[in-house]
């Protein structure tokens, strides 16, 4: 075979070596062009070798068209290539040249296709056999000649393209440049060489394509030009702080990254035995995660689907989740350790305002036989004194005794029914001396259409209210205190009680409004600091409201006034309507000391048991003005004692005691026949003013219960309701 023949065969080859290279390439734009450049000088090359061995001027015509296919196309898709490649791509120029060349080099196809038809490209077609090669001879028509202006215009433009690139990026080190602008020349050279009749019929076209498109190819492989993309990926794949994992459709491991490998430290990524078995049957066992070296990892799995949405494989993602575990459980203990802490905070208040409650009841009681006892003037003075610094005192104990017990959850509610008659009669006592000695103008205005009974916790709506127009006499120099009472009706058996209470007082700063409600948190001290409080009222009042099912807001203009609103759900215990709140007031309002009928008890016999003497002494003192014939007992085993020694009318015993409390004291009693006998009215006396005491203290056997600090005024009643009438003598 000649020589010349050999080569194309050869050329041929190489060109589809090298489509199926640049195929194998990651499919992006100008892989794609250059691709397509390696498919038509494959045409070329190959068409111009069936040329070369045509047998007749019909082959010959057929391997000419082939061969056009792939000039006419190559030359295009070089244009493009080297327009993307040195960024020309979106140059207006650009883009109508390569419009034009787009719509010419088909024209021209066209012509090459049709021929055997008209004399536009070739006058005439024949052969000759030179050295035993077939080559063409024509007589060129008008196109033809067209053809070669615009082919050698165009790969001149794409020779200046590529010199004008090299130009640009000179003093960069960018070798690829250099081998594209050779590959772009080559084949301009050739080209003209050829229409200067140097190679006389050979056309060395195809050929200087070939060479061109394997320095496109070479410079592709060897700069690794268009991997960039693929490499950052696998960088990133690297780089992340997960572990990643990639089986195919089929469940083999395709792909471990650089973490996943130091996740599982000692598998051989080859062994696909070792794989399956310790990292994904490791895996499916381990849902929730895993521990590996005492790290935590937790394991996410994800289906990957291919462009056309069928399923390609798997992809596993390992989180590192150490940190976070430690910190969750470092946050757990925290949170753990605070409230341990707030459980010791409120049982030591608990335990505190309950102690202090003691003496204060001793200070209260003593005070009392103070009053009681003396004429003079300054001594009634300080004792009245003593009497309003105890009750604030003893208001501050209790509040911190309702937040420990909010915040412990032991704050009961007191259900029963109300008439809010007497509520607001109460409130409007309450709070209308204090109003008229800062000269404020306090009103209530309540809807008369309300519901006068009610079923609910009456003392605790009530504390909430009296604490807002505290509040709001305390704030304010001058103006009025309003407070208004409406509802909602929601259905037959409940309403929403809406209750405000508007101030025409010093008014809060927006950004305190968040602190409002934190215990023991005052604001504005400096305007506030000759104003007593603790903080605590509001904190409490909002945490009752919500244990009732309600809520409390605020709107205040600082310097302006506050507005303090509440709604809360109440049920409705009768029909009949509030109206006049003053005139649907129960009648019978507990009558004063005065009113009360003073009586005298002397041969009544009433036995105290505390552990403590300061209150036996309150207690005998309180008591001194009924002449009763008064014993006590400083312990439950002494009290025992004295009930088997003598009969008494009343014990009054203590609930808290060392050793035997009263309690247990009293169940001890029960079983002594002089007890049976005797029937003393036994009532307890304690300090611990939870809700539901006094049930409780029913329960275990006694006939009543006293709170301390004792009132004169409850004791001397009780006295009075449980003692045999024929003890009793009125004065
Ligand atoms: P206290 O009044 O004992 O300080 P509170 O919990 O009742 O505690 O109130 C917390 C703070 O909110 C008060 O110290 C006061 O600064 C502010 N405050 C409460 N009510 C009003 C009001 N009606 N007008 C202006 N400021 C108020």
């Amino acid at each position: 075979m000649n020589a010349i023949v050999a080569l194309h065969g050869i050329g041929t080859v190489v060109a589809f070596i090298l489509m199926l290279l640049v195929y194998r390439a990651k499919p992006s734009e100008q892989q794609k062009i250059l691709f397509a450049g390696t498919v038509f000088t494959f045409l070329d090359v190959s068409g111009y070798f069936f040329e070369l061995q045509g047998q007749s001027l019909e082959a010959i015509r057929l391997a000419v068209k082939i061969e056009y296919v792939g000039t006419a196309m190559g030359l295009l898709s070089f244009l493009y290539f080297t327009c993307l490649y040195s960024n020309h791509l979106h140059g207006r120029v650009i883009r109508g040249i390569k419009a034009f060349y787009a719509v010419n080099n088909i024209f021209i196809l066209s012509l090459i296709f049709t021929m055997e038809y008209h004399p536009l490209y070739y006058k005439s077609v024949g052969y000759t056999v030179e050295d035993g090669i077939h080559l063409l001879v024509f007589e060129p028509g008008i196109f033809y000649r067209w053809w070669t202006v615009s082919v050698t215009v165009m790969g001149l433009l794409i020779a200046l393209i590529m010199v004008q690139s090299v130009f640009e990026h000179r003093g960069e080190k960018r070798p690829e440049l250099l081998f594209i602008l050779i590959a772009s020349v080559i084949p301009i050279v050739m080209w003209m060489l050829r229409i200067t009749g140097v190679f006389g019929h050979y056309d060395s076209y195809p050929f200087s394509m070939l060479i061109a498109e394997c320095f496109l190819v070479f410079v592709m492989y060897r700069y690794r030009l268009f991997d960039a993309v693929k490499l950052a990926k696998d960088r990133v794949l690297d780089d992340i702080k997960e572990g990643i994992l990639v089986a195919d459709e089929l469940g083999t491991l395709i792909y471990v990254n650089k973490e996943a490998d130091t996740i599982f430290p000692d598998i051989d990524w080859k062994d696909r035995e070792m794989v399956d078995e310790r990292v994904f049957h490791f895996m499916d066992t381990h849902a929730d995660g895993f521990i590996i070296e005492e790290r935590f990892y937790e394991w996410q799995q994800s289906e990957i689907y291919d462009d056309k949405k069928r399923r390609a494989g798997v992809l596993y993602r390992i989180t590192d989740t150490t940190d976070n575990y430690l910190y969750t459980k470092q946050l757990i203990e925290l949170k753990e350790e605070a409230e341990r802490a707030n459980e010791a905070k409120s049982s030591f208040l608990a335990r505190m305002s309950h102690e202090i409650r003691t003496p204060i009841n001793a200070i209260l009681g003593m005070n009392e036989m103070i009053l009681r006892e003396t004429d003079l003037g300054s001594v009634r003075e300080y004792a009245t004194n003593i009497y309003s610094a105890s009750k604030v005192l003893l208001s501050i104990i209790n509040d911190i005794l309702d937040l420990s017990k909010i915040e412990s959850s032991k704050m009961e509610l007191m259900e029963a029914d109300y008439n809010m008659g007497n509520l607001l009669l109460d409130i409007e006592n309450m709070i209308s001396l204090r109003a008229e000695e800062k000269n404020l103008n306090f009103k209530i205005v309540t809807d008369a259409t309300m519901p006068k009974l009610l079923y609910g916790d009456e003392k605790r709506i009530k504390q909430c209210i009296v604490n807002l127009l505290t509040n709001s006499v305390k704030y304010t120099k001058e103006g009025s205190v309003t407070m208004q009472m409406d509802y909602v009706k929601n259905d037959d058996d409940t309403i929403n009680l809406w209750v405000s209470v508007s101030d025409t007082g010093i008014g809060i700063k927006e950004d305190d409004l968040y602190l409002l409600f934190d215990p023991f948190t005052r604001l504005d001290m400096k305007k506030n600091k000759t104003i007593e409080g603790t903080g605590l009222g509001l904190s409490i009042t909002k945490r009752l409201l919500e244990m009732m099912g309600g809520n409390l807001t605020v709107e205040s203009i600082y310097g302006k006034g506050s507005t303090f609103s509440f709604v809360v759900p109440q049920k409705v215990a009768g029909e009949e309507p509030l109206g006049d709140y003053k005139k649907s007031a129960d009648d019978v309002a507990l009558p004063d000391a005065q009113e009360r009928r003073a009586y005298v008890a002397p041969n009544a016999k009433i036995l105290a048991v505390d552990d403590t003497r300061v209150n036996i002494t309150v207690v005998k003192g309180l008591l001194k003005r009924l002449k009763v014939q008064f014993d006590s007992a400083l312990s439950g085993q002494e009290c025992l004692d004295k009930v088997k020694a003598n009969r008494y009318d009343i014990i009054l015993l203590d609930h808290m005691m060392p050793e035997m409390d009263g309690i247990e004291t009293l169940h001890n009693m029960q079983q002594m026949e002089e007890y049976i006998q005797n029937k003393p009215v036994v009532i307890a006396l304690t300090a611990n003013a939870i809700v539901g005491a006094r049930e409780e203290y029913l329960r275990e056997g006694f006939v009543d219960y006293l709170s301390k600090p004792i009132d004169s005024v409850q004791l001397e009643e009780m006295i009075h309701k449980y003692l045999p009438e024929e003890l009793v003598e009125y004065i």
